[in-house]
């Protein structure tokens, strides 16, 4: 592009992709002029020498030549000359664009093993594409459509009634107005295949006025047609008639050779409803011609059976069984065991082509979800250091304050008056619980570092534990019961954590004289359920899950001294080891921790 200025080549690049959408808005309209933006996107391509928009004015044309000149083998010709063209991103980007139009090219042809590749080729590669621009969703809202009616037309009745629904709602999503009359169309084909004529027409009236809103000339001709057929059916020609001539109408605007074969279709079956069979085939015969002309398979086969019955109608047995006989050709043609294979097979590589998609995207998602875990590792590691330094450098001058206050008060000892020791006394225990808080707050931190996950004797554990609270057990004559206790999974210095706090709260939160604190446990599949319960003051209701957080107290420290972290460095033990913790209330009074905790291998 050596010479041509960049600015020109953007501006020039936005004009095309601006002509293509004003003429992919004039597709639903069957309209001509669609063939002179192509040819004018086509030379502004050529201007700026860019093969990646060639390519898509050639799709554009090929375009035209499907649904304006109804030229099905020119039109596969141009979008593979077209997609050929294309390269990289602009490619992909283009990709269902190009299969969507080709399985329409092919779905004409009858041919529908090749259809249905292409127009499920389309649904692959948008279905998952994320943030889908307009035009994308529409061309998946066709697809989809479009397979309706493959899978209609070909008795795959599994899937059809699933695509029409997905075709009416994607419309519905972009306001596609042509769109939802053609699904309301179908609804009114299938009650019509029923008999149900009163719904079919209620469908067929919705679809036709919303073809007017959009003024698009060629669907107009289709839902007229079909309204007609109807009202022949219940019996009210004079409407029919009308009906039909405004179809008529409508094919002489279009030209469409396609639509007015559509037409007269539905009026020979319209005469033939009416017995007038010889008219019936006149509708017919043209029909024919013009359907021949095109080379719609799947039409012509259904016109040879009408045609067939009309014969038989008039007492013509030799036509109608020569037309019989087109007709079994035409659907050995268009479904012999090769192709109805063939679909089958399609599908199932489809299928599992969209399960290996799935299975990607849950590769790339368990990708991210580990990136996360790393990541949150790393913050977490940063954390448990900076608490760990924190706590530790608050320590020495908080034991400094402590000694000060403690050597001030002893030398003043004969000169503070009582208010004076009373705020001397008031400096050292505040300097205790700091103290406290801060030696938990270094244990709170430490445990996401865990030692050893190896087997624990409970046995061993609970003898520390008993020894440690010695005084408290001795002063307050506590009785613990326990019987043998299991070998489990984890650290022991948190498994001692855990069960001192555990007792030590079931003493000191207790007002009961013995205060009796029982351990028990019993073994589910691959767990301990452990219950550590006291006969003491309880815990209320509303307060079971923010006891678990840190410096959550339900008492004041003149009532009950501690600092609100223990049952936060219990829960964190457990979390840890991949248990649970939670706490019920006690039958008898008081209340039970339960915990559970994995059984060890060992
Ligand atoms: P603390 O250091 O205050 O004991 P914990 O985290 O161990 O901190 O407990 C949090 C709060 O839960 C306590 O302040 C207390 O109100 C309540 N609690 C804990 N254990 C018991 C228990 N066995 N019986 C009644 N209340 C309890």
């Amino acid at each position: 592009m050596a010479g041509l200025n960049r600015t020109y080549i953007q501006k020039t690049k936005a004009e095309i992709e601006e002509l293509l959408r004003t003429s992919w808005d004039l597709v639903s309209k069957r309209n001509s002029e669609i063939e002179n933006y192509s040819k004018k996107a086509l030379k502004l391509a050529d201007s700026i020498d860019s093969n990646n928009y060639r390519g898509l004015a050639i799709i554009e044309s090929a375009l035209f030549e499907c649904l304006v000149k109804n030229n099905y083998y020119q039109s596969i010709k141009l979008c593979t000359e077209g997609f050929d063209l294309m390269k990289g991103e602009f490619k992909k980007r283009y990709a269902p664009y190009f299969h969507l139009n080709l399985g329409r090219n092919y779905h004409f042809l009858g041919d529908n093993v090749l259809t249905q590749k292409h127009y499920l080729e389309t649904i692959k590669l948008l279905e998952h594409r994320p943030d889908k621009n307009y035009y994308e969703k529409r061309w998946l809202s066709h697809t989809y459509y479009n397979i309706f009616i493959l899978f209609n037309f070909s008795g795959a009745e599994f899937a059809q009634s699933e695509y029409l629904e997905k075709a009416l709602k994607a419309y519905q999503e972009i306001e596609d107005l042509g769109g939802i009359a053609n699904c309301y169309n179908s609804y009114a084909v299938y009650y019509f295949k029923k008999n149900d004529l009163q719904p079919a027409l209620e469908y067929l009236l919705k679809a036709r006025d919303l073809a007017l809103k959009e003024n698009s000339v060629s669907f107009l001709s289709i839902y007229c047609s079909n309204i007609g057929l109807v009202y022949t059916k219940l019996g009210n020609i004079e409407l029919a008639d009308s009906y039909f001539e405004m179809a008529q109408a409508y094919d002489r605007e279009i030209k469409s050779t396609y639509h007015s074969a559509h037409t007269h279709n539905q009026m020979g079956e319209a005469q033939a409803i009416q017995k007038n069979y010889q008219k019936a085939i006149d509708h017919f015969k043209v029909a024919e011609k013009y359907f021949e002309s095109v080379g719609v398979k799947k039409s012509l086969s259904t016109l040879y059976d009408n045609v067939s019955l009309a014969y038989l109608g008039l007492g013509d047995f030799e036509n109608a069984y020569a037309y019989q006989k087109k007709y079994s050709e035409s659907l050995k043609d268009l479904f012999n065991d090769e192709k109805t294979f063939a679909i089958a097979r399609a599908r199932n590589e489809y299928e599992l082509e969209i399960k290996e998609q799935e299975a990607q995207i849950l590769r790339s998602k368990n990708e991210q979800i580990a990136k996360y875990a790393n990541q949150l590792e790393f913050s977490n590691n940063e954390l448990r250091q900076f608490a760990h330094v924190a706590s530790h450098d608050l320590r020495e001058p908080l034991r400094m304050v402590s000694s000060y206050v403690q050597l001030l008060e002893r030398s003043l000892k004969n000169k503070l008056t009582d208010d004076e020791k009373d705020f001397m006394r008031f400096i050292v225990t505040g300097t205790h619980t700091m103290q406290n808080l801060i030696s938990d707050l270094l244990t709170l931190s430490g445990i996401s570092f865990v030692r050893s996950a190896g087997p624990v004797d409970l046995n061993n554990v609970m003898k520390t534990v008993v020894s440690t609270l010695k005084t408290q057990i001795e002063e307050k004559q506590v009785i613990i019961n326990y019987s043998l206790l299991p070998t489990v999974k984890g650290d022991e210095t948190h498994m001692m954590q855990l069960f001192q706090n555990l007792i030590s709260n079931g003493i000191k939160y207790n007002k009961s004289e013995p205060p009796v604190v029982d351990i028990s446990f019993n073994l589910t599949g691959k767990k301990y359920h452990f219950a550590v319960s006291d006969n003491g003051i309880g815990i209320p209701d509303e307060f079971v899950e923010k006891i678990f957080l840190i410096f959550q107290r339900l008492h004041s420290r003149d009532e009950y001294s501690g600092t609100g972290i223990g049952l936060a460095i219990c829960k964190k033990i457990i979390d840890q080891a991949g248990g649970k913790i939670w706490v019920e209330p006690n039958k008898g009074g008081g209340c039970v921790f339960k915990f559970t905790l994995p059984v060890s291998q060992n």
